[in-house]
């Protein structure tokens, strides 16, 4: 409609200035607007050259992704070269090979990070794509060849399809596409290819000591449509010295999800548990007495640490019966301060919330009691207004007198880009011009690859409620899918950089 609006302003207002000869001069308005529309005609032009490119490709796209998909690039002992093992070093070695091959212009720094610049360039170009060749393990479960690319209904299959092998190398079909028609870019940009995202980025603290990042820069390692705000994050351990009565305690493997499992071993408790069966919801105890001792068990449902309130906490339940039935302090203090069910920090002092992130979500989730000393370990998510200095005050305040001492293990500040941004508007205008979908900003409680970025945000590849199995067996992306990233990123690139 844009088009035909166009076409009626060039007939209406030039047309009939030939027709009348007159020798008046365009007037500049005139002029300006008949430049502008030439440019979105030619525009709308090149992007269906783009587009087509992309469409007439997806074999090569799909051969390539294949020949990275086929380096099992997990994390493995340090090796010269390769910070991060071999297979990861090798898939980026592999993936800078391919850029070398469409014609960028590439640099592989010391096996941490690569890049593939669209000009070759001594300064830092202004857009960054960033996309990581590492993978996690494949564990089990696959019904195809993990490391390997499979083709069925439409879907390709293998570890790293969507996360985020596929999505590299839909930015670098981006790349060529927009190479292809000629059109030529104000900008320049830069593909960068990491090998660490899945075991904590220290590739990406590696090349930020080097040189900067681009002022603009998205990773497609998340979800669309944006995510421009994830929420701060602390790891928090609690220490105390318990009495006798406690003889064990054991609870949870992992910080940064609901605990589904918990136990405990009371000295001197011969009571029936039965009175506790109903009050947590959620969870189910067994119990059994070893020679005057009783051992509980707690059983629950596990959840990711962003998304707590899906769980059933097996530690904060058998934290609270462990502390009705032997009345230990240090035991009293942690389940007061961390009742079954409250998932806010209420109890421990923290809860608040913001309009952009929401409230602040926290877990117990480790616990362990061996020789006397008690250990515990909390993940607290909390909102964009707020700061970690803050958030550890008010623990410090909540566990002032408990004998609980608290030590945090890791801080991470809150990451937030606001949508009102030039860059951030410029995404969404592109989703919903290649989508039809309605743009919007996402915040999360996780964080995503460019948390530790200056005005980073996270563009794609998952669209909304899009199935890919990611982690897990049976990785994949859609044929369709990776297309339609591919013409996001080269409209994104054109927006962004024309
Ligand atoms: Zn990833």
């Amino acid at each position: 409609m844009k088009l035909l609006g166009n076409f009626q302003f060039i007939a209406e207002f030039i047309v009939p200035y030939k027709v009348n000869g007159e020798k008046k001069a365009l007037s500049s308005f005139l002029i300006t607007r008949l430049k502008s529309d030439i440019l979105f005609i030619e525009t709308r032009y090149t992007m269906e050259k783009i587009f087509s490119y992309i469409d007439s490709h997806s074999e090569d796209m799909i051969a390539d992704l294949r020949r990275i998909i086929r380096i099992p690039s997990v994390m493995g002992e340090q090796e010269d070269g390769a910070p991060f093992g071999k297979n990861a070093a090798d898939a980026l070695a592999e993936m800078l090979d391919i850029c070398r091959g469409a014609g960028l212009s590439v640099r592989n720094i010391d096996g941490y990070v690569g890049t593939a610049d669209f000009y070759p360039t001594s300064e830092i170009p202004q857009l960054g794509i960033l996309c990581h060749m590492d993978v996690v393990p494949a564990g089990t479960g696959w019904s195809v060849p993990p490391f390997d690319l499979t083709e069925k209904d439409g879907k390709l299959f293998g570890r790293g399809a969507i996360d985020d092998k596929g999505p590299a190398i839909a930015a670098l079909y981006a790349v060529k596409a927009v190479k292809e028609s000629g059109m030529p870019l104000r900008k320049n940009l830069r593909l960068i290819f990491g090998t660490n995202e899945e075991n904590g980025s220290a590739d990406l603290a590696y090349y930020r000591k080097k040189e900067s990042l681009p002022e603009m820069l998205f990773t497609p390692d998340g979800e669309y449509p944006v995510i421009n705000g994830e929420k701060g994050m602390l790891r928090i351990s609690y220490r105390a010295e318990t009495g006798k009565s406690i003889e064990a305690l054991k609870g949870g493997m992992m910080i940064n999800a609901v605990p589904e499992y918990a136990e405990a071993i009371l000295c001197g408790v011969t009571e029936d548990i039965s009175r506790f069966e109903n009050i947590f919801d959620g969870i189910t105890f067994s119990t059994e007495q070893i020679g005057g001792k009783l051992k509980i068990t707690a059983r629950g449902k596990s959840a990711h640490a962003s998304t707590p309130e899906t769980g059933a906490n097996a530690v904060t339940a058998l934290l609270s019966v462990a502390a009705e039935l032997c009345g230990d302090p240090a035991v009293s203090a942690l389940a007061r301060l961390f009742p079954y069910g409250e998932t806010d920090g209420a109890s421990v002092g923290i809860k608040c919330a913001d309009e952009v992130s929401g409230g602040l979500t926290t877990v117990l989730s480790v616990i362990s009691c061996e020789g006397g000393i008690l250990e515990a370990k909390q993940d607290v998510r909390f909102p964009l207004n707020k700061t970690s200095g803050e958030i550890i005050s008010a623990l410090e305040k909540a566990v002032d007198g408990t004998g609980l001492e608290l030590r945090a293990d890791m801080i991470s500040e809150p990451h937030y880009v606001p949508e009102s941004s030039e860059f951030v508007q410029k995404l969404l205008s592109v989703y919903e011009r290649v989508t039809g979908e309605k743009g919007y900003c996402v915040a999360i409680g996780g964080g995503t690859y460019v948390h530790d970025t200056v005005g980073g945000v996270a563009f794609g590849a998952e669209f909304p409620g899009e199935e890919n199995h990611m982690h897990g067996a049976d990785e994949f992306i859609t044929r369709k899918s990776l297309i339609k990233n591919a013409k996001i990123f080269a409209a994104a690139i054109v927006e962004l950089c024309t």
